[in-house]
């Protein structure tokens, strides 16, 4: 498999080029065309195989490909949660590196601790397409209305396994309250102890699994 083949935006094709992506990873081939069509994912994937791009690229693409409905008030349309704010940071990075080529159409905003939450909050202001966020922070943000879930159509969870590890159960559990129904959900984890398979039984709808 090529990217050209799954069809993707040409600004992300082009972006591919310039960063020597010559091939899809393993996981990047075996999901992209299925993110793509919509469906759910629950995929056992480690750091380093490429799992950032493998839903990075297919949610840039739908953003781009097709035409958006304003945001309302600060409204999101996909939310990225991780395990820490080095991942936040980092996923934020790849995120807006993808869409480099995309003029300005896609607004990308890191939500983690550890920082001030008022340079977040203005950078919600009008909302965002794009929230890659820790559940601590996150949730933060929501009390004091700097953002609203009605509106997100995908949900990601990175690193599943170690947000659970790293005692963010209860937070996970009111984020997960204040999201739609329907919505495209991407589950990622390299392990699957007990408390990660609970989560993606109540939140996974007949998923693609994969395991790398
Ligand atoms: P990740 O597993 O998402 O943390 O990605 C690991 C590293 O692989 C990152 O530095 C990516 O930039 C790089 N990478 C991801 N996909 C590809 C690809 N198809 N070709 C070359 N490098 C890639």
């Amino acid at each position: 498999t090529t990217f050209a083949e799954f069809g993707l935006h040409n600004a992300l094709l082009s972006r591919l080029v310039e960063l020597d992506y010559q091939v899809p990873t393993p996981i990047q081939a075996q999901t992209i065309g299925s993110i793509l069509a919509g469906k759910d994912l629950l995929a056992g994937a480690n750091t380093g195989s490429g799992k950032t791009a493998a839903f990075a690229l297919p949610l840039l693409h739908a953003l781009l490909s097709k035409p958006l409905k304003p945001l309302k008030g600060n409204g999101v349309r996909a939310l990225v949660l991780v395990p820490t704010r080095e991942l936040a940071k980092q996923v934020a990075d790849s995120f807006k590196s993808y869409a480099v080529h995309s003029n300005g159409a896609i607004k990308v905003v890191a939500a983690f601790g550890g920082v001030s939450v008022n340079t977040q909050m203005l950078a919600l202001r009008g909302g965002a397409d794009i929230v890659v966020a820790t559940p601590g922070r996150l949730l933060d943000l929501l009390s004091s209305n700097a953002l609203k879930l009605a509106d997100v159509s995908t949900l990601v969870l990175d690193e599943a396994d170690r947000m659970l590890s790293l005692g963010f159960t209860d937070e996970i559990g009111q984020i997960l309250g204040l999201l739609p129904k329907k919505k495209q959900t991407l589950l990622f984890s390299a392990t699957f102890p007990e408390e990660v398979r609970q989560l993606t039984d109540a939140l996974l709808n007949s998923p693609l699994e994969i395991q790398l």
